[in-house]
């Protein structure tokens, strides 16, 4: 049987889902707001410098999920790619996350990877038996003076708030490695697509029974003209924020360009909370089977989530996380929609999380057309 779906949001989330069903023989109508598909992960190239440039914020490719790994290699040729970070901080730059090089530059010591092991336990505060803020956390695990310099003011930063308000929950394991490997990421895959995630994302969305309309805002009214709705925007905007905004942090970037090599690494971050914007990233080294004379960097500043802002980050405090309950108990009461993608579900999710949820729903919708049953409004539990 074929069903008329609309996807809401030209993401990740609705590609990859409006795919699946299309390649069932389903008619998917895609809707994005925007100008432009690809969502929060679109790339595109500076017209000054020619530089791949992605718009909303780095976006690093990693995955232990093979499955989704060959989805993306069906779609994009892959280069590979490690994410190595550096932050400058009380007017030193040192190596992220911190490492032995860290801790040795930091202390300046010649440790090997047992004695700095012991090194850092012993700077530990061991009389926090049961950390219950960021701030204890990160005290507990590694001291005061690495906390200071690598954690505390970027938090600030990042999250507009002291570490002491935020659970320790954030900080879940020993963000430090005993060894001198500096890849920001553990998983087995990573990768950049060599032509962007925008020019993936159309290969995804390039099929014969997929339609797609930009510059489209959809609302709730918009639903009964189809069989069934996936709805990747935010959940409060579905019902128009009749309950509240549930609340975000948004992103401010402030573009310059320069002639050559500016900083010499993708991502600089910015430990000290009187240097306010939280990182620097210098787009071209993302592609360095490029070769470009100019270069194009962006400032990151991170606030408030106003009404006409771009949420980025859910907070997910305990007010935000008993208002979601409240938008989830709405969803589960609507008819044919289902809520999707890090903005249906309010989380913050991976590119790799957002493709394995997308195609788990997906297989979710066959199932429910092939035997008759409900769709839930949710294929993943949001709380
Ligand atoms: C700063 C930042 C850096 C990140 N870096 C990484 C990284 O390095 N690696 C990684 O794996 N992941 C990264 N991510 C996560 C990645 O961005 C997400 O996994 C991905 O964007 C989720 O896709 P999505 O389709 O769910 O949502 P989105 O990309 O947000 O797409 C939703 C789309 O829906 C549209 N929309 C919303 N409401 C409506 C409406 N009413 N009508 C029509 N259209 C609507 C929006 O315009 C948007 O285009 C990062 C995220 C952020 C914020």
């Amino acid at each position: 049987m074929s069903t008329s779906c609309l996807m809401v949001g030209a993401g990740l989330s609705g590609a990859v889902i409006g795919r699946r069903l299309a390649e069932q023989g389903h008619k998917i109508t895609v809707m994005d707001g925007r100008p432009h598909i690809g969502g929060n992960c679109h790339t595109e190239r500076d017209t000054e410098t020619g530089v791949l440039v992605h718009l909303y914020g780095p976006h690093i490719f990693h995955t232990d999920d093979e499955e989704v790994w060959a989805y993306v290699n069906r779609f994009a040729t892959f280069r590979p790619y490690k994410n190595r970070v550096k932050t400058t901080t009380r007017g030193a730059v040192y190596s992220l996350p911190i490492n032995l090089h860290t801790i040795n530059q930091f202390f300046g010591q010649t440790l090997r990877p047992e004695e700095a092991r012991r090194f850092i336990e012993a700077k530990a505060d061991t009389t926090i038996s049961d950390p219950q803020t960021f701030e204890e956390q990160a005290l507990r695990f590694v001291g005061r003076d690495l906390y200071e310099a690598f954690f505390q003011g970027y938090t600030i930063k990042q999250w507009g708030c002291s570490p002491t308000e935020l659970p320790a929950s954030i900080l879940k394991r020993l963000p430090v490695r005993f060894n001198y490997d500096d890849n920001y990421f553990f998983h087995r895959f990573q990768g950049m697509p060599e032509e962007g995630y925008t020019a993936m994302i159309a290969r995804i969305l390039d099929h014969p029974n997929i339609t797609v309309h930009l510059e489209a805002t959809v609302t709730r009214d918009r639903a009964a003209a189809f069989d069934h709705v996936f709805y990747s925007g935010p959940i409060d905007g579905w019902f128009d924020f009749r309950l509240g905004r549930l609340g975000y942090r948004t992103l401010d970037f402030e573009r310059f360009s320069h002639k050559g090599d500016w900083q010499g690494c993708a991502v600089m971050n910015y430990g000290d909370v009187d240097v306010p914007w939280t990182r620097i990233t210098e787009h071209k080294h993302f592609a360095p089977w490029e070769s470009h004379d100019g270069s194009v960097l962006y400032r990151e500043y991170s606030r408030a989530c106003g009404p006409d802002d771009i949420p980025y980050y859910p907070i997910r405090q305990v007010a935000e996380k008993s208002l979601l309950a409240e938008y989830v108990a709405l969803a589960r009461a609507e008819e044919n929609v289902t809520f999707t993608g890090r903005l249906g579900t309010y989380r913050y999710l991976d590119m790799d999380v957002t493709i394995r949820e997308a195609l788990d729903c997906a297989a979710a919708y066959l199932r429910a057309v092939g035997d008759g049953g409900a769709m839930p409004a949710f294929t993943v539990n949001p709380l």
